[in-house]
């Protein structure tokens, strides 16, 4: 069986809080305990809302708790030009992309009216509903020539009629044969960036060997799209395990604009690594009334 390798990949746009420190933990453990790996990946690809200070801060929490990573500690940023060669150009030459002219303002608005002539539509969903997929090629082109902004989107059914049916498997809940309702036609690029999460960190995982991705169940449903990514680009799929999240006293997720709840805080207020790490378990625990199933190796049949 291949050896466990993990990884905990913050976004550097804030403190880590409760959340962060389980999450963490949560993949090293299940590493340590598998004489696996264990790595730390920087996804700063988003460079508005990423701060090198908070890379530094990051890591120093993540010490500060206990954990320990392979060197060097990857960064996202500096990988534009792989991602480009590696995996959007490989995309577009596959011809399950397409450019995209809308705006948000325009996306929003073709959403609330599909919503309001569906009766009974489920006013919550907010996936593309495709208006450039049928737009003349040459047109976006002439567009694109003259300056307009764009994105490349992943056109799901045709990326999923080359693969055919595909299956991926979380070491918890079991195999998932791939479904693209939940995400539409993703982004998967922008006129100023040649990657988007969704890629990145598929060619990121691929790369440094990462067997087993170990996150919060809030990107259950982009595991999906994730799946789809590693078939069209020829990709070993690891095995993913999604754990729960931490929530508040009153049961809402935590985010980074919970600053009280941040490690840096709660070391400051004289906690120890421990301490801290049983306030995310308790966290953890609020989050559902389900009990976490212990992390399982991951087995090898998907
Ligand atoms: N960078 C993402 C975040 O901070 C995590 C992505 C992942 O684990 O796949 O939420």
């Amino acid at each position: 069986m291949l050896p466990i390798v993990t990884r905990f990949a913050p976004s550097p746009t804030g403190d880590l809080h409760l959340g962060h420190a389980y999450a963490a933990w949560f993949a090293f453990t299940t590493a340590m305990r598998a004489h696996g790996r264990f790595l730390v990946r920087i996804e700063d690809i988003d460079l508005g809302r990423c701060r090198d200070d908070f890379i530094d801060r990051n890591l120093q929490d993540l010490h500060w708790l206990g954990l320990r990573w392979e060197e060097p500690v990857l960064r996202q940023s500096a990988r534009m030009a792989h991602y480009q060669a590696a995996a959007l150009d490989r995309l577009v030459g596959l011809g399950v992309t397409y450019p995209c002219l809308c705006t948000r303002k325009q996306i929003r608005a073709e959403i609330e009216a599909a919503n309001g002539a569906a009766q009974g539509g489920d006013a919550t969903r907010s996936i593309y509903p495709g208006l450039c997929r049928q737009r003349d090629r040459n047109e976006t082109a002439q567009l694109i020539a003259g300056g307009a902004s764009y994105a490349i989107r992943l056109d799901a059914a045709r990326a999923l009629a080359h693969t055919g049916d595909l299956v991926w498997r979380d070491a918890v809940r079991g195999n998932q044969p791939v479904r693209l309702s939940d995400h539409g036609d993703v982004v998967i690029a922008r006129k100023k960036m040649a990657t988007s999460y969704h890629l990145a960190v598929v060619i990121d995982d691929a790369a440094q060997g990462v067997t087993l991705v170990t996150r919060g169940e809030d990107l259950f449903a982009a595991t999906h799209v994730h799946r789809l990514l590693y078939a069209l680009l020829g990709l070993e799929a690891p095995q993913w395990l999604h754990h729960r999240l931490c929530c508040d006293a009153s049961g809402r997720r935590l985010a980074k604009r919970s600053q009280d709840l941040s490690i840096r805080t709660l070391r400051d207020r004289g906690l120890t690594p421990a301490e801290v790490l049983a306030m995310a378990e308790a966290a953890v625990t609020r989050g559902s009334e389900q009990p976490m199933p212990a992390p399982c190796p991951p087995c090898t049949d998907a």
